[in-house]
């Protein structure tokens, strides 16, 4: 298909001009029969693009990479990564490509970049493809993510190939057209660190692109350093705050941009447990829930490991102050979680003794985490919170604790605590029953679904079910790995 996408969009291709080694290239391979499943409008209007005319067989052939205007320059990007914990040196975009960055309608430089389009040099043993299932999953995934409040790559739109994949089973195949910041990975710097010139050229376009104030700071990469670390601190501190579990934290799937980027097995947790785990290959629970904090703080180490030479020209010096940065995670992302959780809370200030006793009373009891919240600010108007506990009695002694902490107007307190503890999270039951649905042809549950987490905080008549964790007894759901 060569339909001209030419007047739909206007690229850039800065990362392609400024830092040709790190990408090839590259264009997407044909499909049989595109046909556009979901259009994010509302982001195609923040990107200044007009919606219906994306909708046409021009703009459906855009998203799948077919007719990409000339000035696109579409490359497949290289970069390195820890793979739950092993060094892999070459990854990169084994079945993804940047077709370039727009400008946006506040200024601001986004990546679009395809997914499931097809084999690139990158791809090793892979086949390039991606399912509809997986795809539509980022997809309502970023929306939620986005809706909370937390900063995300958004998906623009996913395009049935027509193709038929191989997985465990034929399933449909899909490409998925996401926005985000940009794609660079602490994978990216891994790669890059092989050469001091190329690692000095890649922080120079990270500093213009994601954090220009550091370049007056007595030393820049220094500084920029420090951001990235606050950045993934107050990144990882959101996702704990609503229950998130990325799934596969690997350092090329952790951004310096500090948004939630590849969303694979990732779900949202129902009953609080920090060991909880939804990815069918994290056997060891590497990234289970509670691990997430620490493994960012990790992720982060590798990061810094590349920036040494820039840091300081003695050895010595520079460990010492990339030392001192990586270790401020832990108190920077305590601070995030702190002041977050004492917003859900409705509290003025934090209180370490309280939250640690709630989460242990959370835990013990199997309480359903994001129900707790809400159940809690209704108490305050006269509902109750303890009729999701076992054993109501321990509940009684904390909550006796919390109120005496509260400011005085109660209503208030409930208020704001309602902005900002969801009563919609994409409960991964509900994803799955909508993916499955999607897979067989029906997207109607899935849009039904996207509708009611694009407004996670307002109560709906109506949407009982979308507020409830899966039923009792039921099996524990797994994601799988959606390659
Ligand atoms: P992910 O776990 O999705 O972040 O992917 C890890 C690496 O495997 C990246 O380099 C991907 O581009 C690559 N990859 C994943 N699935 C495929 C596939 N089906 N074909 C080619 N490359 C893939
Ligand atoms: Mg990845």
């Amino acid at each position: 298909m060569t339909v001209s996408a030419g007047p739909l969009l206007e690229f850039d291709h800065s990362f392609a001009r400024e830092l040709p080694r790190l990408s090839v290239p590259w264009t997407a391979a044909p499909v049989p029969s595109p046909a556009l499943l979901v259009l994010n409008t509302e982001l195609a209007g923040e990107l200044g693009l007009d919606a219906e005319a994306l909708r046409t067989p021009a703009g459906v052939a855009l998203f799948v990479g077919a007719g990409v205007p000339e000035e696109a320059r579409p490359v497949a990007q290289v970069y390195a990564g820890h793979q739950f914990g092993a060094y892999q040196p070459r990854l990169g975009d084994g079945r993804a490509l940047l077709l370039g960055e727009l400008v946006d309608r506040d200024g601001r430089r986004r990546d679009l970049h395809l997914k499931g389009s097809g084999r690139t040099p990158f791809a090793r043993g892979g086949d390039g493809k991606a399912a509809v299932g997986p795809m539509l999953r980022e997809y309502v995934m970023g929306e939620a993510m986005h809706a909370l409040g937390i900063p995300t790559s958004r998906a623009l739109a996913v395009v049935a190939t027509g193709d038929r994949v191989v997985r465990e089973t034929l399933l449909p195949g899909a490409v998925l057209a996401r926005v985000a910041a940009s794609h660079l990975r602490v994978g990216t710097f891994q790669y890059a660190a092989g050469d001091p010139e190329i690692v000095r050229q890649l922080a120079d376009y990270a500093i213009a692109r994601h954090h220009p104030d550091v370049a007056e700071a007595a030393n820049p990469y220094l500084e920029f350093y420090r951001q990235v670390v606050d950045a993934q601190a107050s990144l990882v501190a959101r996702w704990m705050l609503v229950g998130f579990v990325h799934g596969v934290m690997n350092t090329d799937n952790t951004t310096i941009s500090g948004e939630t980027i590849d969303y694979g097995p990732c779900a949202f947790m129902d009953a609080f447990d920090p060991g909880t785990v939804f990815s069918s290959i994290d056997h060891g629970g590497r990234y289970a829930y509670g691990n997430q904090p620490g493994i960012a703080q990790w992720n982060l180490a590798r990061l810094g490991e590349t920036l040494l030479p820039l840091i300081d020209e003695d050895l010595d010096a520079a460990v010492g102050a990339a030392t001192e940065v990586v270790s401020s995670f832990v108190e920077r992302y305590d601070a995030h979680w702190a002041s977050g959780m004492a917003a859900k809370l409705g509290l003025e200030t934090p209180d370490a003794a309280l939250f640690r006793d709630l989460l242990v009373l959370l835990h013990d009891q199997r309480v359903d985490f994001t129900r707790f919240f809400r159940a809690l600010s209704a108490q305050l108007r006269g509902g109750e919170a303890r009729s999701l506990f076992v054993e109501p009695d321990a509940f009684d002694a904390w909550a006796a604790r919390w109120e005496a902490l509260l400011p005085p107007d109660r209503g208030a307190v409930a208020a704001a605590m309602d902005r900002v503890n969801p009563v919609y999270i994409p409960r991964n039951h509900i994803v799955e029953e909508a993916l499955t649905a999607a897979t067989e042809g029906d997207m109607a549950p899935f849009h039904r679904l996207l509708e009611v987490v694009a407004s996670p905080f307002d109560e709906r008549a109506g949407l009982d079910r979308y507020a409830e964790p899966a039923p009792a007894g039921s099996r524990a759901h797994v994601t799988y790995c959606g390659t």
